[in-house]
């Protein structure tokens, strides 16, 4: 039997490649995905980009998938944390925890192409592209996945990749709680006069948070996120009225501002699927919750969840037990649990936080960043949280829940 993952994003791909170099092939697994990866523009630095922690990155790595991920990846060698209007800043060096970088940046639509070309090699996927889920069924025995070909493919689990909008879950009945922020984040990227040389920026601001993330060339990506109410306004503001706007928000720390790229927006929200599991399906990645990019945190803990799914699936089988089976299913949810509840929680509080402009707090916001900045302890907490290598599921594993 075989497993079958709807979407084929950075989520689903990875697992599906997970799964083969876990298994080397013996479990086969189905892919199928809606869209066909864009062919790469060299000379042009548009869409997401993302930022992985050490963690991901050791991870993806364990996977044999590093070299696919490299050549769009950029060090993060120091990290810049302000608040605009006070006078508190962190500041993270890479030198300090002996590590070669504190994160990459990866930009999204060269990776899923260097992925996307992994799949068509990896023994036992076979991958469903340009192809919708349509309908599904769920028996005792196997999960059946019909296409909007009318090709019928049968499996032991589905899996859920398939983003926020997450059809899959709501063909499955299952319901998703959300917070709308009223954000949107305008991403871009951005010609500096000053080289990034591996730094990435995140200032808070009156408007929304604002990163500056370095990528290939010396350019940086800006994440920019902003009140949805400006948003019509935003939409017309000519190039260089934007840059006018964006070097007031960010200051001159990568000297002036020559030009920036075509602008998308993205609505940010906070989704969770009131449950990750169900009959013959598990939801991962933001089809299981999807966050505000504020912390940089969706797509890591998005990889936690192909890690956890990939070690139950194997221990399930060692054992004879079935992918499908209630147990398997169940002690995923339970391994995800913690993790998935505080990094929601953590990336929560830090957007109120930063958000509230009443004066007091904006004073108590400086001295914070300030104390963190001068404590040794705390800046090596906030270090290890950022690397990744602080993870709720590990600190307090619950013990009524370790075995399979
Ligand atoms: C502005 C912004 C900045 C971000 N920055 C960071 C960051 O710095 N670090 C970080 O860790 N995370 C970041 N994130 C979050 C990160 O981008 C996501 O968590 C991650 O990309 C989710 O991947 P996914 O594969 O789960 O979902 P998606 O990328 O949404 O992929 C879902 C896939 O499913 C396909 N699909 C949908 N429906 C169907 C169907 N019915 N049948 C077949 N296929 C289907 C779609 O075509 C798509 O390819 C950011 C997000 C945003 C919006």
């Amino acid at each position: 039997m075989s497993i079958i993952i709807a979407g084929g994003g950075l989520v689903g791909t990875t697992l599906a490649l997970a799964i083969s170099h876990a298994t080397k092939g013996k479990k086969t697994v189905f892919l199928i995905e809606e869209t066909e990866p864009k062919k790469p523009v060299p000379t042009t630095y548009d869409g997401r980009v993302i930022a992985l922690s050490a963690d991901t990155c050791q991870k993806i790595a364990s996977f044999d998938l590093w070299s696919a991920i490299k050549p769009s990846a950029t060090a993060i060698t120091h990290i810049h944390i302000s608040d605009r209007g006070s006078l508190g800043f962190i500041s993270l060096d890479s030198k300090e925890y002996n590590v070669s970088a504190l994160g990459h940046v990866i930009e999204l639509s060269q990776v899923m192409n260097n992925l996307f070309s992994c799949l068509q090699k990896a023994p036992g996927v076979y991958l469903y592209c340009p192809h919708k889920v349509s309908e599904i069924k769920r028996s005792e025995q196997h999960v059946c996945v019909t296409l909007d070909n009318g090709e019928k493919i049968y499996g032991e689990l589905l899996v859920a990749a398939d983003g926020w909008r997450s059809e899959v879950a709501k063909m499955c009945g299952i319901k998703r709680q959300s917070v709308n922020y009223k954000q949107i984040a305008i991403v871009s990227t951005v010609s500096t006069q000053v080289s990034h040389n591996g730094w990435a920026f995140e200032r808070f601001t009156d408007q929304g948070p604002l990163a500056m993330l370095p990528i290939s060339s010396g350019y940086s990506a800006l994440v920019w996120c902003q009140s949805d109410v400006g948003r019509h306004k935003i939409a017309q503001w000519n190039d260089k009225q934007f840059i006018t706007e964006l070097q007031s928000a960010f200051g001159w720390r990568l000297g002036r501002f020559l030009h920036a790229e075509k602008r998308q927006i993205y609505p940010l929200q906070l989704q969770s699927a009131t449950h990750n599991i169900s009959h013959r399906l598990v939801l991962i990645g933001d089809a299981a919750q999807t966050l505000h990019p504020v912390a940089a945190q969706g797509f890591n803990l998005g990889m936690r969840d192909i890690i956890s799914l990939v070690e139950t699936l194997q221990t399930a089988w060692q054992q004879g037990k079935g992918a499908g089976d209630y147990s398997t299913l169940r002690y995923y949810q339970q391994s995800r649990k913690r993790d998935v509840r505080a990094t929601i929680k953590i990336t929560d509080e830090l957007l109120r936080l930063f958000s509230n402009t009443h004066k007091g707090l904006t004073i108590g916001r400086s001295f914070g960043l300030i104390m963190i900045d001068q404590s040794p302890l705390l800046r090596y907490l906030l270090a290890q949280w950022t690397l990744g290598w602080i993870q709720w599921n590990t600190l307090f594993r619950d013990k009524t829940h370790e075995t399979l």
